[in-house]
């Protein structure tokens, strides 16, 4: 029975659809770890920071990934089930918190259609068996630090890091790459942006960007190997100045304002993961 069942998943009719419909309800789950990881990360600071003064750690109501439900941050109504279906209920509130009516953020229903469509895309592209799976991982990581980062400009090392054993796992059994090219990209990857953040920062006196970007570039070397590497510096660069000079010419955002690189970083690693081999040809074409 169990078999048969495995085999009408296998189908490459069902397998993106199936994998479309968990990502859409994956999607809604990273809304929640999006808006309450830095939350929480926050907190474990603040309690850590009192202890460290020898002070009571500071009384508010826990919050962890499950609990307590999620509520609407105007008037604190607890959203029921019926209301939290990926993109369908947000249409059929029509944007709206069913008990007070303030404006429920078009980003949520964004971010599920996103990780539905690339994980039925996922689905596609590698066919049913560990490489998509792997591939979907990914890509729910990716799109998770995309918009933390994007929040907060951290990237927390509770996703950073798990991403990174969960790439040289997967190329265990040379799934994406061989063992040795993924070690080497993880190795790589972290000393390439190392090297960067000491070089600017003695040059000119100022951090150019986090710690958790060198972990991200490793994990990403984990999964991609050292050979794509030099791709993904160059796309998410390149991607990553022109929007820092649009917003800096937009006077949006201060010369002084982080700009997180984290989101060029993810998007270009994805971009890299699906494409890196007819974008390398390309690129060796112009060089
Ligand atoms: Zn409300």
């Amino acid at each position: 029975m169990e078999i048969s069942y495995l085999q009408a998943l296998a189908d490459p009719a069902v397998f993106p659809v199936v994998c479309g419909l968990l990502g859409l309800m994956v999607g809604s789950f990273l809304n929640v770890v999006i808006y309450r990881l830095p939350l929480m990360m926050e907190r474990d600071w603040q309690c850590q920071c009192a202890e460290l003064r020898g002070e009571e750690a500071p009384q508010s109501e826990t919050i962890s990934l499950v609990a307590p439900r999620s509520r609407c941050p105007a008037c604190g109504h607890a959203i029921s089930a019926l209301e939290n279906i990926p993109i369908v209920s947000w249409l059929f509130l029509r944007g709206k918190c069913s008990a007070c009516h303030a404006a429920i953020s078009v980003r949520y229903p964004l971010v599920e259609a996103l990780t539905g469509l690339l994980s039925a895309f996922a689905a596609v592209h590698f066919g049913f068996g560990w490489s998509a799976l792997g591939a979907i991982l990914l890509i729910w990581s990716l799109i998770a630090l995309t918009f933390i980062d994007f929040d907060t400009t951290y990237l927390p090392d509770a996703i950073t890091l798990p991403l990174l054993w969960c790439g040289l796992l997967f190329n265990l059994g040379n799934t994406y790459v061989d063992l040795s090219s993924a070690v080497i990209g993880a190795m790589a990857g972290y000393l390439a942006l190392w090297l960067v953040y000491w070089g600017f920062k003695l040059i000119t006196g100022k951090e150019g960007m986090g710690y958790g970007d060198f972990k991200l570039l490793a994990a990403l070397g984990a999964w991609l190997g050292w050979q794509k590497l030099p791709l993904i510096v160059l796309l998410s660069s390149t991607v990553g100045a022109i929007v820092g000079i649009l917003l800096i010419v937009l006077a949006k955002h201060g010369r002084q304002v982080p700009i997180p690189f984290g989101p060029y970083l993810a998007t270009a690693g994805m971009i890299s993961f699906f494409w890196g081999d007819q974008l390398a040809q390309y690129y060796e074409i112009l060089i």
